[in-house]
């Protein structure tokens, strides 16, 4: 037997996880436009707002768990409202560095999309997120939350303790798809830059 049980306390409202009994504490990360502004279609957006500030595009409340088999990883993920010309905050996506490995999101507030794809980009999947929803993202697809609402999206996250994170790929290739604002909605688009 390894590992003491330990608990934490999650806030719905905001996603905001804070250490409770036992806990080994919680990390905030944080991820500000200028990180992840190659990221974006409309680098002329991009500019324009960086001029204005470095907007807050989301933040990851991590609970410390061993990077090992058996352990189970679990976070929460905040992205806030807002978008960089058409298309709206996201989060960088990422494939999991252990290919074969899943993970579920359960949506506590807010709207968005769960934007998937395979390895070779050519297989695309799209599931909606609002509050209740419980997706699940098999093993070997790329993910990537997008806010598609007016109000921050709260999400909590549960994957393989090795699961890891492969970000390089997708900032090499980018996503083949864009969620891009359309009226009141959303609209996938074939995005031009995909390698
Ligand atoms: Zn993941």
């Amino acid at each position: 037997m390894t590992g003491i049980p330990f608990a934490n306390l999650l806030e719905p409202g905001t996603g905001i996880l804070g250490a409770g009994t036992g806990s080994p504490g919680v990390q905030r990360v944080t991820r500000h436009l200028s990180e992840l502004r190659e990221a974006f279609r409309d680098q002329a957006a991009v500019e324009r707002l960086l001029a204005e500030g470095d907007p807050l595009l989301y933040e990851v409340y991590n609970v410390p768990v061993p990077e090992d088999p058996g352990e189970l990883q679990h976070c929460t993920s905040v992205i806030q409202p807002g978008a960089v010309g058409e298309e709206f905050f996201m989060t960088a996506g990422h494939f999991h560095a252990r290919l074969a490995t899943a993970e579920v999101y359960l949506c506590l507030r807010g709207r968005g999309v769960l934007l998937m794809q395979d390895r070779a980009g050519e297989v695309v999947a799209v599931l909606e997120l609002f509050p209740g929803a419980v997706s699940y993202i098999p093993p070997e697809w790329a993910h990537r939350s997008v806010n598609t609402g007016p109000e921050p999206l709260v999400l909590f996250c549960v994957y393989p303790g090795d699961a890891g994170h492969d970000y390089g790929t997708l900032r090499e290739k980018g996503f083949a798809k864009l969620v891009l604002r359309d009226g009141g909605s959303y609209r996938l688009a074939d995005n031009p830059a995909y390698r």
